[in-house]
């Protein structure tokens, strides 16, 4: 599988490769003993090239005819075929039995904030009424509160409330996971952030991918002594919050929120290019609010992914065309802030740009672990067909995560990352939008969401006369 791995790094570029200190390890302990999934209605593969799909490759999920089993062993996909023929070269496998609903691979959510403390409820109805984000800020709500929030509290109060929000995140039928720090702005609670995603990593069968994002906002603390504070919190950023993360090995990617009012564009450069340095593979917060030209900033370091881009300029998205990074999409951020206005993901797609979507769950602008719900909001909003939305939430979400070599596809070699599903159709997946279909998940091999024994219709009995 080296070969595998190593195609999923390639983004990073060598001199990170050269940097790189403690990689951290997101392979999970793997199920040795084989297993076979058989009865499925569809299985929906995503199998092609280890790497993001642009253009046409996205129409592409991969959906083979009923009676196609899918082997496991070893916490990896043995074989795709027909039933008779997988149960013949494994007949003392135990079967799962997918009772005609559809099998697929596990979602690949890479974009979230899910270590947080309390939800920020209020500030829904408070935005509804037209109260601008500065306002709520001055009355002590946004990104700021959740920081104070998070500063509060203790490691064990902080996996005691990801944990369950984490578990339901897999119900939905996510198998990975990207997890940002960013709501704690000190070097002490950055650290202490990332340390409960390796706890929690530990804790789960979910596949979790920890971000550091020590440039989510400048802490109010620096902004009120201006450029001076600034510039101070900068240089802790660079010089001991992220040696301290990086030596550590407790970030595999490190993020900027590069937005006018926020970080520019040539902070982010210096900030994500001493992430690079440190060994980091790099993501960036780009062109959401305002356009800045954040995503050809992305393009240019080589980042794995540019997300948010509801704001890209043309010349934005002939960047990502052009380039390796992978244009993430947060349709939920912009359904819940009640704005018009999506990324142009049909121009980006029909460009060549690589798409994935992500939840963006978080308490400010994205309180969701339903994925599928956002594969409803790529169609029904972006004008993307399911299978753009299927593939753009798997393979590409996980090369998003420089994964590409590791999962997103139901294809021999890959991690048996699997999500069941209570419906006959992939393009069934958007169209119950809302709804908790999800009956069973898999990572490497071991059942992370317990499969339920629950149909939700009993088939149609013959009339009795
Ligand atoms: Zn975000």
């Amino acid at each position: 599988m080296s070969d595998r791995r190593s195609a999923g790094s390639d983004q990073r570029g060598s001199r990170a490769q050269h940097a790189a200190r403690r990689e951290v390890d997101v392979s999970l302990s793997a199920d040795r003993s084989a297993l076979l999934f058989v009865g499925a209605s569809q299985v929906v593969t995503c199998a092609g090239p280890a790497r993001a799909r642009r253009g046409a490759e996205l129409r592409d999920a991969g959906v083979q005819p009923p009676g196609t089993a899918v082997a496991v062993e070893g916490g990896r996909i043995a074989a795709v075929g027909p039933e008779a023929e997988l149960a013949a070269r494994w007949p003392d496998a135990p079967r799962v039995d997918c009772g005609g609903r559809l099998l697929m691979p596990g979602l690949v959510d890479s974009h979230t904030h899910a270590i947080f403390g309390r939800p920020r409820f209020e500030e829904q109805e408070l935005r509804a009424m037209g109260l601008p984000y500065m306002e709520i800020a001055r009355r002590g709500g946004g990104i700021h509160s959740s920081v104070r929030d998070l500063r509060a509290r203790d490691e064990d109060e902080l996996v005691a409330l990801a944990l369950p929000r984490l578990q339901r995140i897999a119900s939905y039928g996510t198998t990975t996971v990207e997890v940002k720090s960013g709501y704690g702005l000190t070097v002490d609670d950055e650290l202490k952030t990332l340390r409960v995603i390796r706890r929690l990593q530990a804790l789960l069968p979910l596949r979790l991918v920890p971000t550091w994002l020590g440039a989510h906002e400048v802490p109010q603390e620096y902004q009120t002594r201006g450029d001076a504070g600034r510039a101070e919190y900068l240089r802790l950023l660079v010089h001991e919050m992220l040696p301290a993360v990086a030596g550590e090995g407790l970030a595999r990617f490190a993020d900027v929120f590069c937005e006018p009012g926020v970080y520019t564009v040539a902070e982010s450069r210096v900030l994500l290019e001493a992430a690079r340095e440190a060994g980091l593979g790099l993501k960036l917060h780009a062109d959401e609010l305002q356009t800045s030209g954040a995503a050809e900033l992305a393009v240019d370091l080589g980042a794995a992914s540019a997300d948010h881009l509801a704001a890209v300029s043309e010349a934005g998205v002939r960047a990502l065309a052009a380039g390796g990074t992978v244009a993430t999409l947060l349709p939920g951020t912009m359904l819940f802030l009640g704005s018009a206005r999506q990324a142009p993901a049909r121009a980006l797609i029909d460009a060549g740009a690589p798409v994935a979507l992500a939840s963006d769950f978080n308490p400010g602008t994205s309180p969701t672990v339903n994925f599928p719900l956002v594969l409803t909001l790529a169609v029904s909003q972006l004008r993307l067909t399911a299978a753009e939305a299927v593939v753009a939430g798997t393979v590409n979400g996980a090369a998003a995560l420089s994964l590409a070599g590791e999962v997103g596809q139901l294809a021999p070699g890959f991690s048996a990352d699997l999500a069941l599903f209570d419906v006959e159709d992939v393009r069934e997946l958007p169209y119950w939008y809302g709804d908790r279909l999800c009956r069973g998940t898999w990572v490497a091999g071991v059942a992370c969401h317990p499969v339920e024994d629950e149909r939700p219709l009993l088939p149609p009995q013959p009339p009795t006369r």
